[in-house]
This record gives structure tokens, sequence and C-alpha cells, in this order.
């Protein structure tokens, strides 16, 4: 509970509601928005909303502020939760993680950042040359993913079109000496389409601009990313294949084919020699590649010349995935540089890592395709994280401990996330399935497969299985009841996004390059066509791997929880959309989240631990007492400090209901 702030700017936790509704935790959201606090707690939960202006609350004096400092301290803030995390990581050798989620535009990348900053601002005191080093390049990375992972969407101007988990690893001082960032499903079709008023990912613009020298914005952005690279270490070679592979796409968009008869031609051919030159290979490679492909017919290899469809097809799978691969490249080349080097664990001790996670996130467009779908099953992982970690530990340790508790209902969303990821039968089985099949399979197939398998399920349904719904308004849609709101998603081109091929031809073009950066990107191209047999695994299945192995990884740390709110629809510092507002505060089960806080108790220790740290402020037990039982000593001394009524006595461990009775016990031990 966070002291030195004033009622006038609301409570500053959530847990000090008056009455816990959704009427009073509205209340408090808005004024504290309308009073230009735009952070509140729900115990350690920080719920943030976008302010949409430059706040003055992020530098080196509110640092120092929190520095150290409890976290009820200090006014809400997100340095109070990178100090928490930072100071659970070091006084108890954890590997903790911040997880940040809310919508697109809400402010997570923003926050990540300010997290980031905080960190680096608080850490090597002795200013070690390499700390530094290692400090600077992981705030400098941050800049060349934007560059290339981010793109003005209709919702935000800055949108992250990927996932992002960023691991620091820290030595047995707590100074960063390393780190390591996993990317996650990268909105790569935003290379060839965007929707009315966005544009494809900054990167482009950049290079562009540079060149006409026109909007001052993206010109001076390319100079800062060249820099950024520079500084972490990417050889002037590989920034040149950098720009090179961006000059590539734009060419490819303007690649035309035509046809003479049976025979597809490329109608403006001078643009194959620009892209041998870019790409570093003769120019009648790339004319084959984007014509033929070359197949194994029984022993024989033939060249089959596609059709203007296939090749219009083949083009635009190869600006994608030449992008994506170059991201891919980029973060693999950022963790070579960053990665933790020299460290030996029996000298130095156990290296420790905070973790902080910024993916996309739910989306409910227009028109949802399979990225959305993604997205928001990445989403649903997270929320049943979020409900077994916070919620459901809480609910069973209290059962455990013989602590008596009020049943919190909440709804658990762990049968949307097997709708959707369960084998044979989930969405995303029924689609590899579908893939796998040989002979033109189409998205209404697919779509038939859905229905004949989930119609039955309480959070699917499609047009078939309710005619009448007037929501569902297209025959190509199946809707998905998510725990954040209904969506419907079209089945066009899931597909096609799913086996995302590219042309086996391309691979080896790229192969052969003479640039040995770019040779590099593509090793599979290194397989003769006879040699190529694996079906290389689904787009679903690799996203749905990743997340696994994700959740598996977050689980395995000690979380903090930054909820991000966004408060209108038109980027505005001064409105607060009320209905926008609680639809979020629902379905990120914010509530929920303030009954099980206030239900139960802020802290919690095994008995013999909390003797070994407060035995010293009791004569009871210091420097040993004796009675029957740890237990007995514990309550000994919590009666005499007259802290009685604030406690509960479990099985194994003393729950402790308010964080002031924490902090007053440290104080006293302080004194002694
Ligand atoms: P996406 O899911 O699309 O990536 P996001 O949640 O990462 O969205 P941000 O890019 O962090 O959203 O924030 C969107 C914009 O909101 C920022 O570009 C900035 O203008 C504003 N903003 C967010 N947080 C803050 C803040 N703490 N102070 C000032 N402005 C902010
Ligand atoms: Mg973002």
């Amino acid at each position: 509970m966070a002291e030195h702030e004033s009622l006038e700017f609301g409570k500053a936790d959530f847990v000090l509601l008056d009455n816990v509704s959704l009427e009073e935790f509205m209340a408090n959201l808005k004024l504290r928005f309308e009073k230009g606090r735009i952070y509140t707690y729900i115990g350690e939960v920080v719920v943030s909303v976008n302010p949409y202006r430059a706040m003055n609350i992020y530098g080196r004096d509110t640092i120092e502020q929190y520095k150290g400092r409890e976290l009820y301290e200090r006014p809400p803030h997100l340095f109070a939760i990178a100090d928490a995390a930072y100071k659970a990581m070091k006084r108890r050798n954890k590997d903790t993680c911040i997880v940040i989620s809310g919508e697109s535009g809400a402010g997570k990348t923003e926050a990540s950042k300010y997290i980031m900053q905080y960190i680096a601002a608080i850490t090597n005191p002795s200013q070690r040359a390499e700390v530094e080093r290692v400090k600077n390049m992981l705030l400098k990375s941050n800049c060349v993913l934007e560059a290339f992972g981010n793109a003005k969407t209709n919702r935000n101007d800055n949108s992250s079109r990927f996932g992002k988990y960023m691991d620091i690893n820290f030595d047995f001082k707590g100074d960063p000496i390393g780190g390591h960032i996993n990317n996650y499903l990268l909105e790569k079709s935003r290379v060839i389409f965007q929707q009315e008023g966005e544009r494809s990912f900054h990167s482009f613009y950049q290079i562009v601009f540079s060149i006409l020298q026109s909007s001052i914005n993206d010109s001076a952005d390319f100079k800062a990313v060249t820099d950024a690279m520079k500084v972490i270490g990417f050889t002037t070679e590989e920034i040149q294949t950098v720009y090179k592979i961006l000059a590539t796409i734009l060419h490819l968009g303007n690649l035309k084919f035509g046809s003479d008869g049976d025979v597809t031609l490329i109608e403006n051919s001078k643009l194959v020699s620009v892209l041998g030159d870019l790409l570093s290979t003769k120019d009648e490679n790339v004319e084959k590649a984007l014509l033929y492909r070359t197949v194994a017919t029984g022993r024989d290899v033939i060249d089959k010349q596609h059709t203007h469809q296939e090749a219009s097809y083949g083009r635009d799978a190869l600006a994608k995935a030449i992008y994506e691969r170059l991201f891919c490249w980029i973060v693999g080349r950022i963790n070579d540089i960053i990665e933790v080097k020299n460290y030996d664990a029996r000298v130095h001790g156990k290296n420790t890592v905070i973790g902080v996670l910024d993916i996309y996130g739910f989306e409910i467009f227009q028109n949802n395709s399979f990225e959305q779908f993604c997205i928001n099953y990445c989403n649903e992982k997270l929320q049943q994280l979020f409900i077994q970690l916070v919620l459901k530990q809480e609910q069973e340790e209290y059962e455990r401990e013989g602590i008596p508790w009020k049943h919190i209902d909440y709804f658990n969303n762990q049968i949307i996330v097997d709708l959707v990821e369960q084998q044979h039968k989930g969405i995303f089985a029924v689609l590899d399935e579908a893939c796998m099949n040989v002979g033109k399979v189409t998205d209404e197939m697919f779509l038939q497969a859905l229905n004949g398998k989930l119609a039955k399920h309480a959070h699917y349904t499609s047009r078939k299985l309710s005619p009448t719904d007037k929501n569902l308004e297209f025959d190509r849609d199946f809707r998905i009841r998510h725990y954040a709101g209904n969506v419907a998603y079209s089945v066009v081109g899931f597909i096609d996004k799913n086996k995302d091929t590219l042309f086996q031809d391309f691979k080896r073009l790229l192969y052969n390059s003479s640039n040995p950066v770019l040779k590099a990107m593509w090793p599979e191209g290194k397989l003769r066509i006879t040699e190529v047999t694996k079906r290389p695994l689904t787009a679903a299945t690799l996203f749905k791997n990743s997340m696994i192995s994700l959740v598996e990884n977050l689980a395995s740390k000690e979380p903090y929880y930054v909820r991000c709110i966004k408060p209108n629809d038109v980027k505005s510092p001064l409105l607060f959309e009320h209905e926008r507002c609680k639809h979020q505060v629902e379905y990120l089960g914010l509530l929920e989240n303030v009954r099980v806080r206030r239900a139960g108790f802020a802290n919690r220790q095994l008995y013999p631990r909390f003797l070994q740290r407060y035995k010293m402020i009791s004569e009871f037990t210091w420097p040993n007492h004796d009675l029957p039982s740890d237990k007995e000593a514990v309550k000994r001394l919590l009666q005499g400090c007259g802290f009685e009524h604030d406690v509960a006595y479990g099985k194994t461990k003393v729950f402790i209901r308010t964080p002031r009775t924490i902090f007053s016990l440290e104080e006293q031990r302080a004194e002694m």
C-alpha cells in the first residue's frame, strides 16, 4: 500500500477500495488518470493507463527515489516493480520475469523500455567498463528491433509486429553481464500488404527517405538505426547487406508478370538485373527462380514453368520470407554479441536472470486472419499463466496451509487454450491435418472440418452452426469466444499462411549468392532438389511450440505483472472512454485480482525463515527460543510487537496481511 500520496489522487492500490465493485474500480482508475496518476497497484501488480503525453516521471531524480525501496514506500510506478524484481533476484538468487500485457497501443513497449532503463540506471555502481558496454548494447538493441519489427498501424504509430522476450543476465554482484532475445511470429504479410492508413515496417521508409531526404523523422531514424547497428557490432558488410535486402524487397514489389500464350514472362525485365546486383547473383538465376520451379519426378529432375498466378505467389512469398529471415538473423546477431561470455559459475556464483516480456496484445480487427488467431491464442496462454500463478496458486496455498478462505470465482480460460492447441482435436491440429492432404485443399474445406469437429464446443461457432446469429456476417468466418471477447476469423488464407511455402528454388538462389552474409542466412539452400524430403513444420505448429516453451520459461521464474490499459482510440491525453476501459478491466480479470488479493495476505514466510530474519527483535526469541515449536515462537514474537490482528498462522507458514507490518518489522530489525 503506497504511502506518501494524498487521497485526492484516489487510492494508490485497488485493494484499498471501500467496496470491490466494477463501478468503484472504474471511478478510481478514471480519477487517477485525470489527476495524472497513471499507475495504480493491485498488490504487486501495476495497472498502467497510457497517458498519451510526455510525463515528467522517468528522470534521474525519480529513479533515485525508487532505488532499493520497498514497493509500498513510494507512489505506484513501473520503477517500483522493476526494483522489486531486481531485489528478489539479488536477495534470494531467484530468476524473475516481468510480464507486460495489454492491447495494441496500451503502452507495453514504452513500459518495457522504462523498465530496462531503470535497471540499467541502478546497476554497476562501480562503473565497470564491460558492464557499461553490455548495458549500452541491451538498450541499443531496442532501437534496431523497433526499426525492423514495428510499423504504423491504425491503432498505434509504433506498433510492435512481433513478440519479444528479453532475458537480462546478472552476475553475483547484480550487474548485467549479457542478455538474450527471443522473438515470436513477425507479421511478415505486412511486407506485401497493408490495410488502408497503415504502413509497412519502419525500416523501408527509413531507407527510402534517407535517399529522398524528405521525411525528417524517417531519415533521422535511418542514421540512428545505422549507428546503433554499428555500436552493437554489425560489420559494414553486414549493414550493407541489410539495406540491399530491403531494396530487394522494394523492387520485388514492383515486379510484374505477364503472359505470352502459355509462357509466363517478367514484364519489367530491367528489374531482373537490379535484383541480380542486389543479391550478388547472376541475372539469369534470378529470372529462372522467378519463372520456374525444379521438380523431381521419379529419377528425373525437370524445370516446370510457373503459371502467372504461381509466379506472383512465389514473388510475394519470397519478399515475405527474406524479410522474416532478415529479422531473425538480426536478432541472432544481436544475441551473438550480447550473450554472456566467460562466466564461470563455480567462481562467480549463479548467474541470475530478469526476463521482460513485451508481446502483442489481444487484437480484434475488422478483418481477422491467421495472424490475429495466433496472437489471440498467445494471449489466452498468458492469461492462463496469470490465472495459474496469481489466482489459482494463491487459493491453493491457503487451502493447503489450512487458512480460512472464501473461494473466489473467476473464469478459467483453459477450455479456450485447449480448443486451439489440443492434439488431434484442436483448431491448430485440424488446420495441420488439412494442410497435409495431397491435392488441392481449400480454406473452405478447412472450415468444414472445423465445423465437423467442433460443432458442440461452447466457445466455437460459425455461420453454418448458428445460421440465425446476426453477428456472424460471412460464410467464410468462424468465431471464437475468447476470454477477452468474441472474435470472428476469416478462414481466407489460413491454409497458405500455415503451409508458408517458399519454393526451394529461391532458397538455392539465395544460398548460391556470392554475398557471404546473405548466403549464411539461407543454409537450407544447400540441399539439392532430390535431397529435400522432410516437410517443414507448419507456421501454426512452430508458433504453438514457441508459446508452450515461452510459458514454461515464464512459469519457472518469479513473475511480476504490468497490465496496460488504453484509455481511448484517438491517442488523446484527456479522454477516458469509460466503456472502452471497462472492457479492458473486465477481460484482464483485474477485479478478480483485487478480490483474491484482498482476501489474501501480502506476505508469507516459512516459520524458520521468519525467525531467522526477525528473531533479534524479541526477547522471547533472541538468541534462541525455548518454545515447543518455531510456530509458537513466531506467535510469541508477533504478539509482543502487537501485530496479532494482522496475521494468520498456517501449517508451515505465517501469513501477514498488510505490507505495513512487514515494513515495521524491517525497521525494528534495522534498529537492532
Ligand atoms: P503494440 O501492441 O501495438 O505494440 P504497445 O502496447 O506496445 O502497442 P506502445 O507502443 O508502448 O504500445 O505505446 C503507444 C504509444 O503511446 C507510444 O508511442 C506513446 O506515444 C504513447 N505512450 C505509451 N506509454 C507512454 C508513457 N508511459 N508516457 C507517454 N506516452 C506513452
Ligand atoms: Mg509494442
